[in-house]
């Protein structure tokens, strides 16, 4: 199939390759130069595991494309999926002005073309995004819903750090739309996948996203608050959890749910407060999930109080985006950690790969560049050097190889885990934060 995705960011950029690499012919469609320039040259847009290497191979197949105009990408193709971001609004409703401007350019260029075009939703958006959608294309393309075009909801599950894993391997693929030929059109896109396909309703396709975001939220500050109470009684927090995701009468997965630090990202922060919003609009009161998000920011300040107490000021800071795996900061709680700790005066010095990489490609235009330039200033290629220079070396990633600078961890005053790394539990200047 000929494809448009709109928006390369961590889902576009995902969906181009792993969508080219399943056999369709997809060009790409951003407002950031950069971003079009880069897929252009073969270069992912995020740093993700295998999709650079993915967006190479099809970039070289002439598989992928990109571009900034979108009338020339729904021109060429039949199906357009939406993957703009829908950021947070100051009050916790959902910004959707980029995806409404999206639909916007989309009916704009369907006034020149004859034949049905299907639009795909895979940006997060709340139940009646997708209705309104439909209003603007109709007004700006002057055609009808189900006559000219139809607008499909088919929300992204991937996690990043693993999302081109995800992408193949989805527990469920949920699309909601009211367009039989649409419908089969998008079903027809994960014909390779083994996960089941669920046909549903749209307010229902558009409403899970917020859910499973927001059990992953209550997950994690559920087991944080646990893993709390068994550290100040000197009980094995995470064995607690193990043996509690064991009983089949609960049937739950036991992602999420190792005590730890707090959880951040682009996605469950935002999809939280947007379902608690929604709540509020709804004038239904939401007492448990409102709640998730003050013991999440009791985490970021227990971890603070942890360093505090050690009474050194000069800190190695180990991971810097919001999980192992990713580039991504936004909303990351380290990055919170290490504001606070800068402005209370401990000196820090940060190594991350990712957010180095991420440095590296973007040529002083990365992310952390352009919005953080006073954390930019602070990252340490080379890991050894920073926990050289440190007191405290603070472990905010799972996949930090420890064990290759142990020797010189062990004669530090202080080594502080947020994530739980085996391998240094047994060093005498050892401190978990809950566990
Ligand atoms: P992102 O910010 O990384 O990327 C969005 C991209 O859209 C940017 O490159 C931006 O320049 C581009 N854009 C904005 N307006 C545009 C326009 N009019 N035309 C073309 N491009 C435009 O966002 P993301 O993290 O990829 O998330 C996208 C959506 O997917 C959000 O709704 C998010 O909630 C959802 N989602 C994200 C994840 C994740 O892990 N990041 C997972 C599942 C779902």
């Amino acid at each position: 199939m000929n494809i448009s995705i709109f928006g390369l960011g961590y889902v576009g950029c995902v969906s181009l390759g792993c969508l080219a690499k399943n056999g369709h012919k997809v060009v790409g469609v951003d407002i950031n130069d950069t971003k079009v320039g880069m897929i252009n040259c073969g270069i992912a847009t995020i740093v993700e595991k295998d999709i650079d290497l993915i967006i190479k191979e099809e970039f070289e197949n002439n598989s992928i494309s990109a571009t900034t105009s979108a009338n020339k990408a729904v021109l060429e193709t039949e199906l357009s999926i939406i993957c703009v971001g829908t950021p947070s609004s100051p009050q916790g409703h959902l910004n959707l002005s980029y995806i409404y401007k999206t639909a916007e350019q989309i009916g704009e260029a369907l006034k020149n073309k004859i034949d049905f075009h299907t639009v795909v939703i895979r940006s997060t958006v709340l139940p009646g995004t997708n209705k309104k959608i439909g209003e603007i294309i109709a007004q700006f393309s002057g055609k009808k819903r189900g006559e000219g075009f139809s607008v499909v909801s088919n929300p992204e599950f991937l996690r990043e750090g693993t999302a081109v894993k995800d992408y193949y391997n989805p527990a469920i693929t949920v699309i909601g739309g009211d367009h039989e030929v649409a419908l089969s059109k998008v079903s027809s896109l994960y014909d390779e996948l083994e996960a089941p396909i669920e046909i549903t309703d749209i307010e229902v396709a558009e409403m899970i996203k917020y859910v499973n975001n927001s059990f992953h939220a209550l997950k994690i500050t559920f087991a944080n608050e646990v893993g709390n109470i068994a550290k100040s009684m000197g009980i094995d927090s995470h064995k607690v959890m193990e043996l509690f995701c064991k009983d089949t009468h609960l049937n739950i997965s036991p992602a999420y749910f190792k005590p730890g630090f707090a959880y951040g990202g682009s996605c469950l922060p935002k999809d939280l407060k947007g379902l608690v919003t929604l709540g509020h609009d709804q004038y239904v009161a939401t007492p448990v999930l409102s709640g998730v998000h003050e013991s999440n920011e009791h985490q970021k300040r227990l971890a603070f109080e942890l360093i505090a107490r050690t009474g050194k000021k000069k800190i190695c800071f180990i991971g810097l985006s919001f999980k192992e795996g990713t580039d991504d900061l936004r909303y990351s709680p380290s990055v919170d950690l290490a504001e606070k700790l800068i402005g209370k005066g401990y000196q820090l010095t940060i190594h991350d790969e990712n957010v180095h990489l991420s440095k590296l490609i973007g040529e002083n235009r990365s992310f952390i560049d352009e919005h953080m330039p006073h954390l930019s200033e602070l990252i340490e290629e080379d890991p050894k050097k920073a926990i050289e220079d440190s007191e405290i070396v603070l472990i905010n990633h799972r996949n930090f190889d420890a064990t290759r600078y142990l020797d010189i961890l062990k004669e530090k005053p202080c080594l502080i885990d947020l994530v739980r790394i085996p391998e240094l539990e047994e060093l005498p200047n050892y401190e978990g934060l809950c566990w």
